[in-house]
């Protein structure tokens, strides 16, 4: 038994990450009161969010006739009608109410003539139930929309006294016998020392697993820690299959390059000029949703039509454009063309690739952001003190393909909705809970434990196995036999775990170890991933299947659960929600509108 002395601190509400999505949690928390702590592995600012450039959707209808149910509708079909109808319904007319809280926090948006917010076309965004021409629905601050959002957030966190415990890197839930949240174990990265932090309440907001992967648009601190804890926990994730690759991350280097590109006008050619979008989606051509265009891209490159000497990319033409529409509107992606392509975009085009971009799947949660331990009879039971939101849950309202700028919305109405039920269930007049000796104790022998591996392979060896295999066999197009060998694989490198080799005991700033606490948080989110692709004999947005190739709504339209232990996953699958919050009689949509039907852009 490793001994360890800790120090313990006690709140209603414990917010695990400081993104978008935690930040708004933290504030709307702190705002009602509640002592709230925000405990994150990285400065508040420097969360991936930072790195969102081309907006937030909300139908404000600033630049034309937008409306909700227009939103709504576009959302159901981005998700190929895998998503939530009740949450999907929760996060379209909640839209337009957290941009303006967004605009009133002081968030810089751009601006029309008239001095509203600024909105920008974007990939399957449309008017009149899919009917019509496009929208302009993407709220934005240049290209640099997280960032604003964020230092926005952060601010005014403080402004309400949230508490920040920066640089602490959350271990695992603390859990009762009887499967109470009550906390968390963290790690003070700078001076070694270890901390409970017990509470009424947990908010997991740890953002995405992208670094599951080999090439990924997200931030090397993208590691899936929140999906590690809850499977640690025993609780199940849901979707996990469901992985959008972004049409335009830079070839070679990965990082993005806004879909705002191509809202701005931007278009793919292949090696013969030709815009081929044009002949895959008629009406929506370039602004076709993500899976569509990454899909496209893929065939013309195995069609050997790709660019550049392999014949392996795809070209995204900017340089017709106005060079005060690049400055203005896209400045931050004309530097990084600049910097890691070398390329000029007022003169030449930039080299793209389907990039590994955002994970649909996540902790599963009912649209309050509450985390849900499903049962075959109560597929909606929820999980005692424990919340999930951002792109760590899934509530789930981008089913099998999320919408662009549906994620940094997708933040900010669930970060508010979390706190808004908080207000229900967490009584700050209650005293805080006692933590579960024995938990935590079986937190820190697993800490202890990796401190002194001395296995044989390093971790960063094992991590780019990882990748390997996740990026060559769970990828754009699956096949039975791609992921049959996936499973296998990953079931190998999962298994090489046992046989980790860590070299530095320290426990302060060791890179090495923190590296190896995250790599036990990708493995079970890549093995998820992989099994449940495996099972899912259909094609359904982002999960495109070559043997399968039509959606088959009679036998999968239904959300994949999945419980990891070491290299092992059980699925089972629990109903999607197909009621609305509210009745068409009552302003709800018709729900003729959203019945499924063939998805074409
Ligand atoms: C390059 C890029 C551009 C994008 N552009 C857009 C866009 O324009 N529009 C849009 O809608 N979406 C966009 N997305 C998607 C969107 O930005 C992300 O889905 C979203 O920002 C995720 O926010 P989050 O709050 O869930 O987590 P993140 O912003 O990823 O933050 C995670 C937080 O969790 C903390 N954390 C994680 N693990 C631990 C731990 N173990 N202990 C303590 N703290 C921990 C981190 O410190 C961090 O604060 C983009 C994504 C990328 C990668």
């Amino acid at each position: 038994m490793a001994a360890y002395e800790y120090e313990t601190h006690e709140y209603d509400v414990v917010v695990v990450g400081a993104g978008g999505s935690g930040l708004r949690a933290t504030l709307g928390m702190a705002e009602q009161g509640l002592r709230t702590a925000c405990v994150t592995k990285v400065f508040p600012t420097r969360s991936h969010t930072v790195a969102a450039q081309g907006g937030i959707a909300a139908s404000l209808g600033n630049m034309g006739p937008d409306h909700w149910q227009w939103h709504m509708y576009d959302t159901v079909k981005g998700s190929d009608w895998l998503g939530d109808t009740d949450a999907m319904e929760y996060l379209a007319r909640e839209a337009p109410k957290a941009v303006y809280e967004l605009e009133h926090y002081g968030v810089p948006f751009s601006r029309t003539e008239e001095g509203r917010i600024y909105q920008r076309p974007f990939g399957g965004h449309t008017t009149e139930f899919g009917e019509g021409p496009p929208v302009q629905r993407t709220c934005a601050a240049a290209d640099r929309t997280g960032h604003a959002i964020l230092h926005t957030l952060y601010g005014q966190s403080l402004k309400q006294k949230a508490e920040f415990f920066i640089e602490y890197f959350a271990i695992d839930l603390i859990m009762s016998e009887d499967g109470q949240c009550q906390g968390v174990l963290a790690w003070k990265l700078d001076d070694g020392t270890l901390h409970v932090f017990a509470a009424k309440m947990v908010v997991l907001a740890t953002g995405g697993y992208g670094r599951a992967y080999f090439s990924a648009t997200s931030a090397h601190t993208c590691t899936g820690d929140g999906g590690g804890m809850v499977a640690r926990a025993g609780l199940p994730l849901q979707d996990m299959e469901f992985v959008q690759f972004h049409p335009t991350g830079i070839y070679g280097a990965g990082c993005l390059i806004t879909e705002g590109a191509r809202g701005e006008g931007g278009y793919l050619t292949n090696s013969e000029g030709e815009r081929f979008m044009e002949r895959y989606a008629p009406t929506y051509k370039d602004l076709a949703s993500r899976d569509v265009v990454s899909r496209c891209m893929t065939m013309e490159i195995r069609e050997g039509r790709g660019v550049g000497e392999g014949k392996d990319h795809i070209h995204l033409n900017l340089s017709h454009l106005p060079p005060d529409t690049l400055a203005e509107r896209l400045p931050g992606i004309s530097e990084s063309a600049r910097i890691f392509a070398g390329v000029d975009v007022t003169k030449e085009p930039i080299p793209v690739l389907p990039t590994v971009h955002y994970n649909m799947g996540g902790i599963p949660t009912n649209y309050w952001g509450e985390v849900l331990n499903p049962t075959p009879d109560h597929p909606d039971r929820v999980a005692p003190g424990l919340m999930a939101v951002g792109e760590a849950g899934c509530a789930s309202v981008h089913g099998a393909n999320r919408l662009g700028s549906n994620s940094l919305i997708d933040l900010v109405v669930f970060g508010r909705a979390a706190a808004i039920r908080a207000k229900d269930v967490v009584d700050p007049e209650t005293a805080v809970p006692t933590p579960n000796a024995a938990s935590i104790q079986q937190s820190l022998d697993r800490f202890d434990g990796l401190r002194h591996a001395a296995g044989h392979v390093p971790t960063a060896e094992l991590r780019l196995e990882m990748q390997k295999t996740m990026q060559a066999d769970a990828a754009v197009f699956r096949t039975d036999k791609t992921l049959a060998d996936g499973c296998a694989k990953m079931a190998e490198v999962a298994g090489k775990m046992g046989d980790i080799k860590v070299t530095d005991r320290s426990l302060i700033w060791n890179s090495d170890l923190m590296e190896t606490l995250e790599l036990t948080n990708l493995m079970p989110s890549a093995l998820a991933t992989v099994v449940s692709a495996e099972a899912r004999k259909e094609s359904r947005g982002a999960h495109a299947h070559e043997d399968y190739p039509d959606r088959d709504d009679d036998n999968w339209r239904k959300h994949t659960l999945s419980w990891i232990e070491g290299a092992e996953v059980k699925l089972a699958y629990r109903p999607v929600h197909l009621e609305p919050l509210s009745p068409a009689e009552k302003g709800g949509i018709d729900l003729k509108k959203i019945a499924p039907k063939a998805r074409v852009y």
